[in-house]
């Protein structure tokens, strides 16, 4: 697809009304890359309206969350990514945030339907040079607005070029001013392998995004992405991560690549995928390139959003749900294929999926917390992996009771239903309806 016409304007094809005083005045600096490639864009456009455009088009990507990484100060260098004492900001939908969230550019020359910066959007556009994004995250972080900055972009003329405009801002952060603070860096599918490993010298985390849950969506939204070529990235970033690994167990000094690992994002609702369908591929991308989580995000329609995009049901509801989901298979050896049926293909909206499986299983309960494996405990409804693992300590010294577990802060609500104790028998297990919980009690958490 050819590329629209801004991003194809030279130097000089554009100029505000004093574009002949900034040009005297740039080339009296000088100029560095970052001006004679930002030079085909408005020129009279401020910093403070840059940003507003650049951060409104990156709020729509969840997999920015900063945990995992430690990097600490160095003499003569700014911050380090573990300190406490940081501002967080929200997006307007409740999300904390706690980086500089910005686009390099919402100029994209790809088309995809969901997406507010497709190239035929009309959304007003704008880009930042590498200096710019430099300066800003320094001069937020001076301020402890952040503790970090997560960057991602359009792709403008290429995914190589893409890439090493950011990794361009990653290098002078970390080489030219030694920023320590945390950098998340959008990796863009089917860039050299070079350049994804270069990028992951300098973050501490990177993320591909898988976009749509099956390869039939993306045909259908995504024309000029494929599966292969996503893949492909995570599967760079994956092998660049194992070599890490194993430098780090031979040398003493082994440099880094993306301590804090890899994520990705899926859109959940412009399309008819299943919960089945986006569990699965979650399942296989954990298990095929080590990623660290799976985010998934509810399509929220923006204004003048193409006709044919789906909005299934209450979508941050859903998007809850498959964070639990999620949760479970990552953490309770729930596998994908358990937590649907056939019959149902969606995750329930009014109970969790851990007790909607405890429902559809009565065989597998009651469940004695003096005598049952972990596995087994980890299906109780109302448990979680802490308590189970407390509760395994705890019972090596006095049979567990009720009590016990309501110390544990078990939710002993569902628990009841479904577990024998020292002192107890369970409930009988009521109507799933029951368990149901009012949209508030399910999307605090
Ligand atoms: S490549 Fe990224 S920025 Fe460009 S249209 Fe697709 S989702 Fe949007």
């Amino acid at each position: 697809m050819a590329p629209p016409a801004a991003v194809v304007l030279h130097a000089g094809s554009i100029g505000g009304p004093d574009s002949h005083r900034r040009t005297a005045a740039v080339e009296a600096e000088k100029p560095d890359q970052d001006e004679q490639e930002n030079a085909g864009y408005p020129s009279h456009m401020s910093t403070a309206d840059k940003l507003r455009i650049l951060a409104d088009g990156a709020k729509y990507d969840a997999s920015c969350a900063s945990s995992g990484a430690v990097r600490h100060s160095v003499p003569g260098g700014l911050g380090n990514s573990d300190g406490n004492g940081i501002c967080h900001t929200y997006t307007p939908d409740g999300r904390c945030v706690s980086l500089l969230k910005i686009l390099l550019t919402n100029y994209c020359i790809y088309d995809c339907q969901y997406c507010v910066n497709r190239v035929s959007s009309d959304a007003p556009r704008a880009r930042f040079t590498p200096r710019e994004v430099v300066d800003l995250t320094l001069e937020f972080y001076r301020r402890n607005f952040i503790e970090g900055l997560f960057l991602s972009s359009g792709i403008i003329q290429s995914p190589d070029y893409t890439t090493e405009q950011l990794i361009e801002v990653a290098r002078r952060l970390r080489q030219d001013h030694k920023f320590g603070g945390y950098i998340h860096l959008k990796m863009i599918p089917g860039a050299r392998p070079e350049l994804i490993k270069a990028a992951g010298l300098y973050a501490d985390r990177v993320s591909v995004n898988i976009e749509l849950p099956t390869q039939a969506d993306l045909t259908r939204l995504a024309p000029e992405k494929t599966r292969v070529a996503i893949e492909g990235t995570m599967a760079v970033v994956k092998t660049a991560s194992d070599e890490s690994d194993e430098d780090r167990k031979k040398m003493r000094r082994p440099q880094p690549f993306a301590p804090a690992g890899q994520t990705t994002q899926m859109v959940v609702g412009a399309t008819p995928s299943t919960d089945a369908q986006i569990l699965t591929t979650a399942s296989q991308l954990y298990e095929m390139h080590r990623l660290r989580r799976v985010y998934y995000t509810a399509f929220s329609p923006f204004p003048h959003a193409p006709g044919n995009l789906g909005s299934v049901g209450d979508s941050r509801r859903r998007e809850h749900r498959l964070y639990q989901a999620d949760w479970l298979i990552r953490h309770y050896e729930f596998s994908a294929a358990e937590l649907t049926t056939v019959a149902e293909p969606n995750l329930p909206e009014n109970i969790s999926p851990k007790l909607a499986w405890a429902l559809r299983h009565p065989e597998a309960f009651p469940v004695d917390v003096n005598i049952s494996p972990r596995e087994h405990l980890l299906r109780v409804p109302g448990l979680g992996y802490r308590s189970v693992d407390r509760l395994l300590r705890i019972r090596r010294h006095h049979a567990v009771s009720t009590a016990d577990l309501v110390r544990l802060r078990v939710r002993m609500a569902e628990a009841r239903h479904f577990v024998i104790t020292a002192d107890s028998r369970p409930l009988p297990i009521p109507p799933g309806r029951a368990f149901a919980q009012p949209e508030q009690q399910v999307l605090a958490w």
